[in-house]
Protein backbone atom coordinates (compact mmCIF):
# COMPACT_ATOMS: atom_id res chain seq x y z
CA UNK A 1 0.00 0.00 0.00
CA UNK A 2 1.30 3.92 -0.55
CA UNK A 3 0.06 7.16 -1.52
CA UNK A 4 0.81 9.43 -4.09
CA UNK A 5 2.91 12.20 -3.81
CA UNK A 6 2.23 15.27 -1.80
CA UNK A 7 3.94 18.81 -2.86
CA UNK A 8 2.62 19.76 0.58
CA UNK A 9 1.93 17.23 3.41
CA UNK A 10 0.59 18.30 6.68
CA UNK A 11 0.82 16.19 9.14
CA UNK A 12 -1.49 16.32 11.97
CA UNK A 13 -4.38 18.50 12.58
CA UNK A 14 -3.06 21.04 15.06
CA UNK A 15 -3.97 24.40 16.05
CA UNK A 16 -1.17 25.45 13.56
CA UNK A 17 -2.46 23.85 10.92
CA UNK A 18 -6.04 24.53 11.12
CA UNK A 19 -4.49 28.50 10.51
CA UNK A 20 -2.39 27.11 7.53
CA UNK A 21 -6.13 25.63 6.07
CA UNK A 22 -7.97 28.91 6.80
CA UNK A 23 -4.91 30.80 5.28
CA UNK A 24 -5.57 28.54 2.23
CA UNK A 25 -9.07 28.72 2.02
CA UNK A 26 -8.96 32.51 2.13
CA UNK A 27 -6.18 32.80 -0.36
CA UNK A 28 -5.79 29.61 -2.24
CA UNK A 29 -3.97 26.75 -1.77
CA UNK A 30 -0.30 27.02 -2.64
CA UNK A 31 0.43 23.50 -4.18
CA UNK A 32 -0.87 21.18 -6.72
CA UNK A 33 -0.90 18.82 -4.64
CA UNK A 34 -1.58 19.38 -0.45
CA UNK A 35 -2.30 16.46 1.57
CA UNK A 36 -3.47 16.83 5.44
CA UNK A 37 -2.85 13.06 7.41
CA UNK A 38 -4.37 13.25 10.84
CA UNK A 39 -6.14 10.56 12.72
CA UNK A 40 -9.64 12.46 13.45
CA UNK A 41 -11.59 14.56 11.04
CA UNK A 42 -12.43 17.20 13.92
CA UNK A 43 -9.61 19.04 16.06
CA UNK A 44 -10.63 19.58 20.00
CA UNK A 45 -10.29 23.26 21.18
CA UNK A 46 -8.87 22.80 24.34
CA UNK A 47 -9.40 26.28 25.62
CA UNK A 48 -13.46 25.09 25.63
CA UNK A 49 -12.69 21.86 27.47
CA UNK A 50 -12.81 23.38 30.79
CA UNK A 51 -16.36 25.26 30.29
CA UNK A 52 -17.40 21.89 29.16
CA UNK A 53 -16.79 20.29 32.34
CA UNK A 54 -18.28 23.07 33.88
CA UNK A 55 -21.82 22.70 32.53
CA UNK A 56 -21.23 26.07 30.17
CA UNK A 57 -21.59 24.34 26.91
CA UNK A 58 -22.01 21.31 25.54
CA UNK A 59 -19.24 18.67 24.79
CA UNK A 60 -18.95 19.02 21.19
CA UNK A 61 -19.26 23.29 20.78
CA UNK A 62 -15.55 23.25 21.05
CA UNK A 63 -14.55 21.26 18.11
CA UNK A 64 -13.10 22.53 14.75
CA UNK A 65 -14.44 20.80 11.38
CA UNK A 66 -10.93 19.64 9.98
CA UNK A 67 -12.18 17.75 7.26
CA UNK A 68 -14.73 20.51 6.13
CA UNK A 69 -11.20 23.03 6.64
CA UNK A 70 -9.77 21.08 4.26
CA UNK A 71 -12.57 21.13 1.26
CA UNK A 72 -12.22 24.67 1.41
CA UNK A 73 -9.12 24.72 1.72
CA UNK A 74 -8.42 22.35 -1.24
CA UNK A 75 -6.09 19.88 0.63
CA UNK A 76 -6.94 15.99 0.78
CA UNK A 77 -7.86 14.51 3.74
CA UNK A 78 -6.43 11.30 4.68
CA UNK A 79 -7.43 9.69 7.88
CA UNK A 80 -4.36 8.10 9.67
CA UNK A 81 -1.67 8.34 11.62
CA UNK A 82 1.91 9.43 11.00
CA UNK A 83 4.45 6.51 12.87
CA UNK A 84 7.71 7.29 11.54
CA UNK A 85 10.18 9.99 9.40
CA UNK A 86 12.17 9.98 6.72
CA UNK A 87 13.88 13.05 5.64
CA UNK A 88 16.12 11.92 3.72
CA UNK A 89 14.18 10.31 1.30
CA UNK A 90 11.05 12.49 2.04
CA UNK A 91 8.89 9.82 2.86
CA UNK A 92 6.55 9.29 6.47
CA UNK A 93 5.24 5.81 7.04
CA UNK A 94 1.21 5.93 8.09
CA UNK A 95 -0.43 3.37 10.21
CA UNK A 96 -2.89 2.69 7.43
CA UNK A 97 -1.52 4.02 3.68
CA UNK A 98 1.93 2.96 4.26
CA UNK A 99 4.77 4.96 2.81
CA UNK A 100 3.67 8.48 2.01
CA UNK A 101 6.32 10.90 -0.57
CA UNK A 102 5.88 14.47 0.13
CA UNK A 103 7.86 17.69 -1.61
CA UNK A 104 7.59 19.78 1.61
CA UNK A 105 5.97 18.67 4.96
CA UNK A 106 4.97 20.26 7.92
CA UNK A 107 4.39 18.48 11.34
CA UNK A 108 1.75 19.72 13.86
CA UNK A 109 0.97 16.61 16.11
CA UNK A 110 0.86 18.13 19.35
CA UNK A 111 2.54 16.47 22.46
CA UNK A 112 2.33 12.91 23.73
CA UNK A 113 1.19 11.76 26.58
CA UNK A 114 3.22 11.04 29.70
CA UNK A 115 1.54 10.46 32.91
CA UNK A 116 2.18 7.25 33.55
CA UNK A 117 5.69 7.24 33.13
CA UNK A 118 6.18 10.38 35.17
CA UNK A 119 3.86 9.57 38.17
CA UNK A 120 3.62 5.60 37.77
CA UNK A 121 1.24 3.63 36.69
CA UNK A 122 -2.24 3.24 38.47
CA UNK A 123 -5.28 2.62 37.81
CA UNK A 124 -6.88 5.64 38.97
CA UNK A 125 -4.58 7.59 36.80
CA UNK A 126 -6.53 10.10 34.26
CA UNK A 127 -4.22 11.89 31.79
CA UNK A 128 -5.91 15.08 30.11
CA UNK A 129 -3.85 14.35 26.89
CA UNK A 130 -5.05 13.34 24.28
CA UNK A 131 -8.01 15.53 25.09
CA UNK A 132 -10.37 13.48 22.88
CA UNK A 133 -9.75 10.01 25.01
CA UNK A 134 -9.56 12.43 28.64
CA UNK A 135 -13.47 13.36 27.35
CA UNK A 136 -14.88 9.74 26.49
CA UNK A 137 -13.41 8.33 29.53
CA UNK A 138 -14.15 10.98 32.08
CA UNK A 139 -17.78 10.44 31.39
CA UNK A 140 -17.25 7.06 32.36
CA UNK A 141 -15.10 7.41 35.36
CA UNK A 142 -16.29 10.11 36.82
CA UNK A 143 -19.92 7.96 37.35
CA UNK A 144 -17.92 6.16 40.26
CA UNK A 145 -15.51 8.90 41.76
CA UNK A 146 -16.25 10.62 45.18
CA UNK A 147 -12.87 12.22 45.52
CA UNK A 148 -10.75 13.59 42.58
CA UNK A 149 -6.96 14.70 42.88
CA UNK A 150 -6.10 17.13 40.19
CA UNK A 151 -2.41 16.58 39.65
CA UNK A 152 -0.47 19.93 37.83
CA UNK A 153 -0.13 23.28 38.93
CA UNK A 154 0.12 24.82 35.49
CA UNK A 155 -3.22 26.68 34.05
CA UNK A 156 -4.54 23.51 32.57
CA UNK A 157 -4.83 21.49 36.02
CA UNK A 158 -5.77 24.85 37.73
CA UNK A 159 -8.88 25.54 35.49
CA UNK A 160 -9.85 22.09 35.48
CA UNK A 161 -9.89 21.56 39.31
CA UNK A 162 -12.64 24.27 39.16
CA UNK A 163 -14.28 22.82 36.14
CA UNK A 164 -14.54 19.51 37.94
CA UNK A 165 -15.41 21.34 41.18
CA UNK A 166 -18.64 22.43 39.77
CA UNK A 167 -19.07 19.09 37.56
CA UNK A 168 -19.06 17.63 40.99
CA UNK A 169 -21.46 19.91 42.68
CA UNK A 170 -24.82 17.96 42.49
CA UNK A 171 -26.10 16.25 45.17
CA UNK A 172 -23.40 13.79 45.45
CA UNK A 173 -21.00 14.70 47.44
CA UNK A 174 -17.29 14.37 45.59
CA UNK A 175 -13.90 16.12 47.19
CA UNK A 176 -11.60 17.83 44.99
CA UNK A 177 -8.00 17.88 45.52
CA UNK A 178 -5.30 20.45 43.52
CA UNK A 179 -2.23 18.90 43.46
CA UNK A 180 1.11 20.70 42.55
CA UNK A 181 4.70 19.70 41.64
CA UNK A 182 8.09 20.69 42.67
CA UNK A 183 7.12 24.73 40.62
CA UNK A 184 4.44 24.76 42.70
CA UNK A 185 1.29 26.70 41.50
CA UNK A 186 1.53 28.93 38.36
CA UNK A 187 5.08 29.04 37.94
CA UNK A 188 4.58 31.17 35.07
CA UNK A 189 2.53 33.77 36.10
CA UNK A 190 2.09 36.76 38.72
CA UNK A 191 2.26 36.73 42.39
CA UNK A 192 -1.37 38.43 41.59
CA UNK A 193 -2.92 35.64 39.79
CA UNK A 194 -1.13 33.08 42.39
CA UNK A 195 -3.02 34.71 45.24
CA UNK A 196 -6.36 35.67 43.58
CA UNK A 197 -6.22 31.16 42.60
CA UNK A 198 -5.45 30.51 46.19
CA UNK A 199 -8.53 32.49 47.57
CA UNK A 200 -10.83 31.12 45.05
CA UNK A 201 -9.73 27.51 45.69
CA UNK A 202 -10.25 27.81 49.17
CA UNK A 203 -13.98 29.76 48.88
CA UNK A 204 -14.69 26.59 46.53
CA UNK A 205 -13.17 24.02 49.28
CA UNK A 206 -10.87 22.66 47.13
CA UNK A 207 -7.74 21.41 49.31
CA UNK A 208 -4.79 22.19 47.62
CA UNK A 209 -0.97 21.38 48.29
CA UNK A 210 2.40 20.57 45.90
CA UNK A 211 4.73 18.03 46.59
CA UNK A 212 8.08 18.08 45.39
CA UNK A 213 9.34 14.29 45.52
CA UNK A 214 6.72 12.35 42.75
CA UNK A 215 8.68 13.83 39.50
CA UNK A 216 11.09 11.87 40.26
CA UNK A 217 10.58 9.20 42.04
CA UNK A 218 8.09 8.59 39.60
CA UNK A 219 5.72 6.70 42.39
CA UNK A 220 2.50 8.51 42.07
CA UNK A 221 2.56 10.46 45.70
CA UNK A 222 3.92 7.56 47.51
CA UNK A 223 4.51 8.06 50.71
CA UNK A 224 4.60 11.64 50.53
CA UNK A 225 0.82 12.39 50.34
CA UNK A 226 -1.78 10.01 50.92
CA UNK A 227 -4.19 10.75 47.78
CA UNK A 228 -7.08 11.19 48.74
CA UNK A 229 -8.65 10.43 45.69
CA UNK A 230 -10.42 6.95 43.62
CA UNK A 231 -9.62 9.11 40.45
CA UNK A 232 -6.72 11.17 39.67
CA UNK A 233 -6.62 13.51 36.37
CA UNK A 234 -2.96 14.43 35.30
CA UNK A 235 -2.75 17.52 33.68
CA UNK A 236 1.26 17.97 33.92
CA UNK A 237 1.97 18.70 30.01
CA UNK A 238 3.20 15.84 27.20
CA UNK A 239 6.52 14.87 26.13
CA UNK A 240 7.74 14.69 22.65
CA UNK A 241 6.76 12.06 20.12
CA UNK A 242 9.18 9.78 19.62
CA UNK A 243 9.28 9.38 15.76
CA UNK A 244 10.74 12.61 14.83
CA UNK A 245 14.24 12.09 16.81
CA UNK A 246 14.49 8.26 15.76
CA UNK A 247 13.83 9.52 12.10
CA UNK A 248 17.02 11.69 12.05
CA UNK A 249 15.40 15.12 12.65
CA UNK A 250 17.70 17.53 15.04
CA UNK A 251 15.52 17.59 18.54
CA UNK A 252 16.41 19.53 21.24
CA UNK A 253 17.12 17.64 24.82
CA UNK A 254 13.28 16.46 25.62
CA UNK A 255 13.05 15.19 21.75
CA UNK A 256 10.73 17.97 20.54
CA UNK A 257 11.79 19.14 16.43
CA UNK A 258 14.33 22.02 16.60
CA UNK A 259 13.27 24.91 14.34
CA UNK A 260 14.31 28.17 13.24
CA UNK A 261 12.35 31.38 13.74
CA UNK A 262 10.29 30.29 10.90
CA UNK A 263 9.20 26.91 11.84
CA UNK A 264 12.00 25.45 9.81
CA UNK A 265 13.61 22.35 10.99
CA UNK A 266 17.26 23.15 11.79
CA UNK A 267 18.32 19.98 10.04
CA UNK A 268 15.92 19.43 6.85
CA UNK A 269 15.14 23.03 5.47
CA UNK A 270 12.11 21.12 3.68
CA UNK A 271 10.26 19.92 6.50
CA UNK A 272 8.48 22.96 9.15
CA UNK A 273 6.98 22.24 12.31
CA UNK A 274 4.87 24.00 14.84
CA UNK A 275 2.63 23.54 17.91
CA UNK A 276 3.71 21.70 20.95
CA UNK A 277 5.77 19.12 19.07
CA UNK A 278 7.88 21.74 18.15
CA UNK A 279 10.67 23.74 19.89
CA UNK A 280 11.70 27.20 18.59
CA UNK A 281 16.41 27.11 19.23
CA UNK A 282 16.11 31.31 18.64
CA UNK A 283 13.52 32.00 20.76
CA UNK A 284 11.41 30.91 24.60
CA UNK A 285 8.22 30.13 23.29
CA UNK A 286 6.40 28.04 25.56
CA UNK A 287 4.01 25.35 24.97
CA UNK A 288 0.78 26.44 24.26
CA UNK A 289 -2.43 26.37 22.55
CA UNK A 290 -2.49 30.23 22.13
CA UNK A 291 1.08 30.20 20.78
CA UNK A 292 0.23 27.52 18.34
CA UNK A 293 -2.72 29.48 17.14
CA UNK A 294 -1.12 32.67 16.64
CA UNK A 295 1.96 30.34 14.90
CA UNK A 296 -0.18 29.90 12.14
CA UNK A 297 -0.46 32.48 10.18
CA UNK A 298 3.19 32.66 10.00
CA UNK A 299 3.18 28.98 8.94
CA UNK A 300 1.02 29.32 6.18
CA UNK A 301 3.14 32.11 4.49
CA UNK A 302 6.21 30.14 4.81
CA UNK A 303 4.92 27.02 3.24
CA UNK A 304 3.77 29.32 0.50
CA UNK A 305 7.26 31.03 -0.19
CA UNK A 306 8.32 27.45 -0.05
CA UNK A 307 6.31 25.87 -1.97
CA UNK A 308 7.23 28.25 -4.54
CA UNK A 309 11.14 27.89 -3.72
CA UNK A 310 11.38 31.35 -2.02
CA UNK A 311 13.03 31.19 1.33
CA UNK A 312 10.30 31.81 4.34
CA UNK A 313 10.06 35.54 5.88
CA UNK A 314 7.63 35.77 8.42
CA UNK A 315 8.30 34.48 12.13
CA UNK A 316 6.23 34.58 15.13
CA UNK A 317 6.99 36.88 17.70
CA UNK A 318 5.29 36.39 21.12
CA UNK A 319 4.05 39.84 23.00
CA UNK A 320 5.89 40.49 26.19
CA UNK A 321 2.90 39.18 28.05
CA UNK A 322 0.00 37.13 26.65
CA UNK A 323 -3.51 37.18 27.76
CA UNK A 324 -4.72 34.25 29.85
CA UNK A 325 -8.09 34.00 31.39
CA UNK A 326 -8.71 31.57 33.50
CA UNK A 327 -12.10 29.73 34.23
CA UNK A 328 -13.04 29.58 37.85
CA UNK A 329 -16.34 27.49 37.02
CA UNK A 330 -18.44 30.07 38.29
CA UNK A 331 -19.33 32.58 36.07
CA UNK A 332 -15.95 34.20 36.75
CA UNK A 333 -13.18 34.02 34.99
CA UNK A 334 -9.14 35.30 36.82
CA UNK A 335 -7.95 37.64 33.43
CA UNK A 336 -3.96 37.43 33.93
CA UNK A 337 -1.65 39.88 31.30
CA UNK A 338 1.40 40.62 32.59
CA UNK A 339 1.67 41.33 36.23
CA UNK A 340 -1.96 42.43 36.23
CA UNK A 341 -4.85 40.31 37.25
CA UNK A 342 -8.66 40.60 37.59
CA UNK A 343 -11.06 38.22 38.50
CA UNK A 344 -14.63 39.31 36.98
CA UNK A 345 -18.14 38.08 34.92
CA UNK A 346 -16.96 40.55 32.50
CA UNK A 347 -13.90 38.32 32.04
CA UNK A 348 -15.47 35.14 31.48
CA UNK A 349 -17.44 36.71 28.82
CA UNK A 350 -14.67 37.84 27.35
CA UNK A 351 -13.09 34.10 27.12
CA UNK A 352 -16.29 32.72 26.17
CA UNK A 353 -16.88 35.52 23.52
CA UNK A 354 -12.80 35.04 21.92
CA UNK A 355 -13.57 31.02 22.21
CA UNK A 356 -17.01 31.41 20.34
CA UNK A 357 -15.64 33.38 18.17
CA UNK A 358 -12.15 31.57 17.10
CA UNK A 359 -14.72 28.21 16.39
CA UNK A 360 -17.27 30.36 14.29
CA UNK A 361 -14.56 31.56 12.10
CA UNK A 362 -13.51 27.93 11.01
CA UNK A 363 -17.49 27.18 10.96
CA UNK A 364 -18.53 29.91 8.79
CA UNK A 365 -15.56 28.46 6.16
CA UNK A 366 -16.54 25.41 6.42
CA UNK A 367 -19.73 25.98 5.56
CA UNK A 368 -18.95 28.21 2.42
CA UNK A 369 -17.14 25.21 0.79
C1 LIG B 1 -7.62 20.53 29.03
C2 LIG B 1 -6.65 21.50 28.39
C3 LIG B 1 -6.92 22.86 28.40
C4 LIG B 1 -6.03 23.74 27.80
N1 LIG B 1 -6.34 25.08 27.80
C5 LIG B 1 -5.51 25.93 27.19
C6 LIG B 1 -5.82 27.33 27.15
O1 LIG B 1 -6.85 27.78 27.70
N2 LIG B 1 -4.94 28.17 26.54
C7 LIG B 1 -3.79 27.69 25.95
O2 LIG B 1 -3.03 28.49 25.39
N3 LIG B 1 -3.47 26.39 25.97
C8 LIG B 1 -4.29 25.50 26.57
N4 LIG B 1 -3.95 24.16 26.59
C9 LIG B 1 -2.73 23.71 25.90
C10 LIG B 1 -3.06 23.46 24.44
O3 LIG B 1 -4.09 22.49 24.33
C11 LIG B 1 -1.90 22.91 23.64
O4 LIG B 1 -0.79 23.72 23.83
C12 LIG B 1 -2.31 22.91 22.16
O5 LIG B 1 -3.34 21.95 21.96
C13 LIG B 1 -1.15 22.57 21.28
O6 LIG B 1 -1.63 22.54 19.96
P1 LIG B 1 -0.91 21.64 18.87
O7 LIG B 1 -1.37 22.13 17.56
O8 LIG B 1 0.54 21.58 19.13
O9 LIG B 1 -1.42 20.14 19.12
P2 LIG B 1 -2.84 19.53 19.32
O10 LIG B 1 -3.89 20.53 19.55
O11 LIG B 1 -2.64 18.44 20.35
O12 LIG B 1 -3.18 18.84 17.92
C14 LIG B 1 -2.45 17.74 17.43
C15 LIG B 1 -3.15 17.16 16.24
O13 LIG B 1 -2.34 16.18 15.62
C16 LIG B 1 -3.03 14.94 15.50
N5 LIG B 1 -2.03 13.89 15.69
C17 LIG B 1 -1.48 13.45 16.84
N6 LIG B 1 -0.56 12.51 16.58
C18 LIG B 1 -0.51 12.34 15.24
C19 LIG B 1 0.26 11.53 14.38
N7 LIG B 1 1.16 10.66 14.85
N8 LIG B 1 0.05 11.64 13.04
C20 LIG B 1 -0.86 12.50 12.54
N9 LIG B 1 -1.61 13.33 13.33
C21 LIG B 1 -1.43 13.23 14.66
C22 LIG B 1 -4.08 14.98 16.60
O14 LIG B 1 -5.16 14.11 16.31
C23 LIG B 1 -4.47 16.47 16.56
O15 LIG B 1 -5.38 16.70 15.52
C24 LIG B 1 -4.83 23.26 27.19
C25 LIG B 1 -4.56 21.88 27.19
C26 LIG B 1 -5.47 21.00 27.76
C27 LIG B 1 -5.14 19.51 27.73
Amino acid sequence: MGASKSDILLIGGGHSHVGVLADWARRGCPARRATLLTPEPTLRYSGMVPGWLAGEHTRDAGLVDLAGLARAAGVDLVLDRCVAIDPESRTILSLGNGVVPFDLASIDVGGVPHAARVLGDDPRLLDIRPIDRFVAELERKEQLARSIAVIGGGAGGVEIAFALRQRAGGPKPVSVTLIAGERGLLPDFSSQVRRKVVAELARQGIAFFAVDAWMERGVLLAGEVETPADLVVAAIGSAAPDWPRAGGLAVDEEGFIAVDRHQRSTSHPYIFAAGDCARRIDAKVAHSGVHAVHTGRVLAANLRAASKGKPPRRSYRPRPASLYLLSTGTGEAILSYGPFAVQSRWAARLKAWIDKRWIATYAAMTERA
